[in-house]
């Protein structure tokens, strides 16, 4: 991952519209199990990151992730806009100093991701984001990360937990509420996190590194 941060603008432009494209379908999964507003919350902190896009593409990876996670805390809010902006942070506190390739970028992530489970008190297997964060993740760390498929596996590997969740009880976050109830239903977080991961993957696929 020798991208530079240059690319900011395009990267936000494309998971803003991805989100924008698939808001009525999110809306309508955080709907059957949630409160609905998952979609507007993460809008909300798409649209701070739009105005900051000049602004990042000056800074270095570790200092526009640490901007971004502290704009997705102050303006998504629920639960995803402390997990989102406490994975930014982490991986930003990560990655200082270091020159990212994508054997450090996986282990950047990964950091990243830990830090979510510590936030929200949970891990794979409870219908949430994490269900796609955490075998992404794994998948940048394994052995078989390696040459031009890897943006195309982590575009499958994303869709796989996004499928997932769907035989999953939740037991974080206000899907838990419903208990047994949240059974069918694909968990919007997931959801949402592999529309962003597939956004970012493209652009990069379309970028020489
Ligand atoms: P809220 O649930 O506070 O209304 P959002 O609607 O923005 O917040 O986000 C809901 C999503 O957050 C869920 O679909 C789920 O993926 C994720 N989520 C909720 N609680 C947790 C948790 N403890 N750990 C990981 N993800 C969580
Ligand atoms: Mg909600």
């Amino acid at each position: 991952m020798t991208y530079p941060t240059t690319l900011l603008p395009e990267l936000i432009a494309a998971v803003a519209d991805t989100i924008n494209q698939n808001a009525e379908a999110v809306t309508a999964l955080d709907q059957a199990i949630g409160d609905g507003d998952h979609v507007i919350n993460l809008q909300r902190g798409l649209q701070a990151l739009v105005a900051q896009k000049a602004e990042l593409s000056q800074l270095d990876w570790a200092a526009a992730w640490q901007k971004i996670g502290m704009t997705l805390m102050s303006t998504v809010g629920g639960a995803s806009g402390s997990l989102l902006g406490t994975l930014f942070v982490a991986m930003a506190k990560a990655a200082k100093g270091q020159t990212l390739d994508l054997k450090s970028f996986a282990a950047v992530f990964a950091q990243g991701v830990e830090a979510m489970k510590l936030r929200g008190k949970s891990d794979v297997g409870e219908k949430t984001m994490l269900d796609v964060l955490v075998p992404v993740a794994v998948y940048l760390q394994s052995e078989g990360c390696t040459g031009t498929e890897v943006l195309a596996q982590v575009q499958a590997v994303a869709l796989a937990g996004v499928e997932s969740t769907r035989e999953m009880v939740a037991t974080k976050g206000r899907a838990s509420f419903l208990e047994a109830r949240s059974l069918g239903h694909i968990d919007a977080g997931a959801k949402s996190c592999q529309l962003m991961i597939c956004a970012i993957s493209t652009v990069l696929s379309a970028t020489p590194a």
